[in-house]
């Protein structure tokens, strides 16, 4: 079976280079253990990170290593209670065709009719819960607030702003890469107005899709864009920082964000988070998002990209915002 090893290190934009694609023998599974087949791949800005040798959250990964991240595949041989051939999992060992592990590491999915495994990788799964844990417990949104999310086309942001929506805010506005990401934003997702941020400065688009301000700002991009929500945040405005993607290919840690003494006269709160830490809330996500997703209130869109070999440039299309938004995927 085929895997993708992190070749090098990315200085800067990661580049095909800093790829390769390796033939492996796939062992069969021990005692306990399972082989799958992955079908779908997750591709996640956060590899960008881990990329990097440096102490963070996650821990690195080690050059010359399989890149792993989230996976949907097919059992197709078992040696551990409770997962059988033909069940369909979640699990952590992606970016490779074929992964044997121990079934305790792998979670069997009951897919609901009419939805793809695919989307508990996105909208039922991390990027889904990351949209519905950043707004419900980390913004603390309430109903008639007035939101921005920055970054909105994405998997994380496309669901984190119909949630707004669906939960009551009051007006939601977003920032996309594109002008078709943008009418989407709109006209199916449902969003009162959003700007592509290529247009010009992002504090003069902001200010005017929001001219009265917002209360809650839940952040994907960092940046220019989170400087501009700290001037149009209300006072005691709330601010999700769930990421800063236009930062992470900068070696030099990250633009500083300006503006920030503006949170002291408005009394905003500014909270990070990491999804994984907000575990305690699936159930009423499954239940919520599930619901919504089922009944047709919940739109979403995948960048699906065909074959293992295409997993570097879906995963570079992150950082160039290629694709057509939603959650990328690989699917093997
Ligand atoms: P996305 O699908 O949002 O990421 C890709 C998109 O980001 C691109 O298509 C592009 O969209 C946009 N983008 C890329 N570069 C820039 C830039 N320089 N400026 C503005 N926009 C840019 O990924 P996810 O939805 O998976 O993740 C969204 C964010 O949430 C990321 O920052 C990620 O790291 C973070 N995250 C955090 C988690 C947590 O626990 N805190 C968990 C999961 C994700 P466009 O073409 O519209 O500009």
């Amino acid at each position: 079976g085929r895997e993708v090893h992190l070749a090098s290190r990315p200085v800067g934009e990661p580049v095909a280079g800093d790829f390769a694609l390796v033939e492996v023998e796939v062992p069969a599974p021990g005692p306990g253990q399972v082989l799958v087949r992955n079908r779908w791949m997750s591709v996640d800005p956060y590899m960008r990170g881990r990329m990097r040798d440096v102490p963070s959250y996650v821990p690195p990964y080690a050059v010359g290593d399989v890149l792993t991240g989230g996976a949907v595949g097919e059992v197709v041989a078992s040696r551990a209670d409770g997962l059988a051939e033909g069940d369909l999992v979640l699990h952590g060992g992606g970016w490779r065709e074929w992964w044997v592990g121990d079934a305790d590491r792998a979670t069997r999915l009951d897919v609901p009719a009419g939805v793809s495994p695919s989307a508990f990788l996105g909208v039922l799964g991390m990027t889904g819960l990351t949209a519905y844990a950043g707004l419900v417990e980390v913004a603390a949104l309430r109903p008639g607030d007035a939101v921005f999310v920055a970054g909105a086309s994405g998997a994380v942001g496309s669901v984190a702003g119909q949630l707004a929506r669906l939960k009551g805010a009051s007006r939601v506005v977003g920032s996309a890469g594109s002008p078709e990401k943008v009418r989407w934003l709109v006209d199916e997702l449902g969003l009162d107005a959003a700007f592509d941020h290529h247009d010009g400065p992002a504090l003069e688009q902001l200010r005017r899709v929001a001219p009265d301000g917002v209360d809650v700002c839940f952040d994907n991009v960092g940046g220019a864009q989170l400087e501009a929500a700290l001037r149009v945040l209300r006072p005691h405005g709330r601010v999700a920082l769930c990421g800063a993607i236009s930062t992470y290919n900068d070696e030099s840690g990250g633009d500083p964000v300006h503006g920030l003494g503006l949170a002291v006269g408005k009394r905003l709160t500014l909270r990070g988070f990491i999804v994984g830490d907000h575990e305690h809330l699936r159930p009423r996500f499954l239940e919520e998002v599930g619901g919504w997703l089922a009944d047709g209130a919940l739109r979403v869109r995948e960048t699906v990209h065909e074959g293992i070999e295409r997993a570097p440039e879906a995963f570079i299309g992150l950082f160039t915002g290629a694709g057509g938004g939603g959650k990328v995927l690989v699917r093997l």
